[in-house]
């Protein structure tokens, strides 16, 4: 058997590169809603279902969530493809038992943008920038409680030491910070060269000056910090994170701001995308909370590389090979087997 060159977008973006790549190798493109749409527009099970139809790839965009029943319900499809890294929109244990290839897009523009992107919300914490910066804006002027923190030597403890994590780790290195990390998925000795000394979650969370999230979002990750782990945390430390916003019970987040267990945060992803109007977090003392719009890790030429990324998988996948991107390689022999035998 081979495959249809078909392939479903079921939110095309407003960038077109991947359409274009996929038109010019000669597949029919099966295009649903604009993702622009995605403050407003949901698809129901059935309306995704039927829009996948024939498809052998589907190429869901970051408002549409492929769940297992949806995934049981196209028996010709072969893969879901997504241009970002974060894959948790798609359910990858039922896709894996259905022999679907689930495959992300981890190009260097999208996590060497995060890295920097996290250690300029870093500088920022440490530096009271945004404090500051209001105080001016506001006629104060310098005050001594509104001096930044020397960051030379002090602590930076990282949970997740993966792409992110590491690339992180090297740049707080070069400023003479000390790292720590937490991965129970990666060894101590491949981050002992980038000075990452491995800890217990525990141990990271009570002696860092600065926590900065970058684990993938899983069932062990979704709510890994909550009170409990504020409650380690020094009083005087900072939290950053631009992994996924499920990884933080956010409530308890906006109750450890406001009562002051630690003392500021940059958030870059949140539970609820996009911030709606009425979160709690938007009431938080806008000096103690950093907020960007899941954005800070983009450039011109992110998204254009994820469409790249992607649509070479893809393409690949057609063809029958199987791309590095796949993150569920426990899949390829079912895969093989029912589509490829
Ligand atoms: P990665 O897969 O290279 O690294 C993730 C790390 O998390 C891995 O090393 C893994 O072992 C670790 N991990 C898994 N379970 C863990 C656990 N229970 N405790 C601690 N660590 C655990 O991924 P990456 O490319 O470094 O991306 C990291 C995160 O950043 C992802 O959630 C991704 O979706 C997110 N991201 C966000 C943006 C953005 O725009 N803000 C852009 C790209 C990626």
């Amino acid at each position: 058997m081979g495959a249809k060159r078909k392939v479903c977008l079921t939110g095309p973006m407003r960038i077109k590169l991947a359409e274009e790549i996929l038109r010019g190798a000669g597949c029919e493109l099966v295009l649903g809603k604009p993702q622009d749409d995605f403050r407003t527009f949901r698809y129901e099970r059935k309306e995704l279902v039927n829009l996948i139809g024939d498809c052998p790839i589907v190429y869901p965009s970051g408002r549409d969530v492929i769940t297992g029943e949806i995934l049981d319900s196209c028996p010709d499809l072969q893969a879901v493809v997504k241009s970002s890294i974060g894959i948790e929109t798609v359910d990858v244990d039922a896709a894996t038992d259905l022999g679907i290839l689930c495959c992300n897009s981890p190009t260097v523009e999208n996590y060497m943008g995060v890295a920097e992107a996290t250690m300029g919300l870093i500088v920022a914490l440490f530096k009271r920038l945004k404090l500051n910066e209001t105080y001016i804006r506001n006629n104060g002027w310098k005050e001594l409680e509104n001096r930044g923190t020397l960051m030379l030597g002090k602590t930076v403890g990282i949970i997740g030491v993966g792409r992110i994590g590491q690339n992180v780790a090297k740049r707080l290195g070069a400023w003479g910070m000390k790292v720590i990390g937490y991965d129970p998925y990666v060894k101590p000795e491949t981050v002992a060269s980038l000075g990452v000394r491995m800890v217990s979650l525990e141990e990271l969370l009570q002696q860092s000056d600065l926590v900065t999230l970058h684990v993938v979002l899983t069932r062990e990750t979704r709510g890994m910090l909550g009170m409990r782990e504020f409650k380690m945390m020094k009083p005087t430390a900072f939290l950053v994170n631009t992994s996924r916003g499920q990884a933080i019970k956010e409530a308890e987040l906006v109750q450890a701001l406001n009562e002051k267990i630690i003392t500021a945060a940059a958030l870059d992803v949140f539970e609820q995308e996009p911030l709606p109007m009425d979160n709690p977090l938007r009431q938080v003392d806008p000096l103690r909370l950093i907020l960007t719009p899941h954005n800070i890790g983009a450039n011109p030429g992110s998204a254009e590389a994820g469409q790249k990324m992607a649509a070479e998988s893809m393409l690949a996948i057609l063809d029958g090979k199987i791309p590095d991107t796949v993150v569920n390689p426990l899949a390829i022999p079912r895969w093989k087997e029912r589509f490829w035998s």
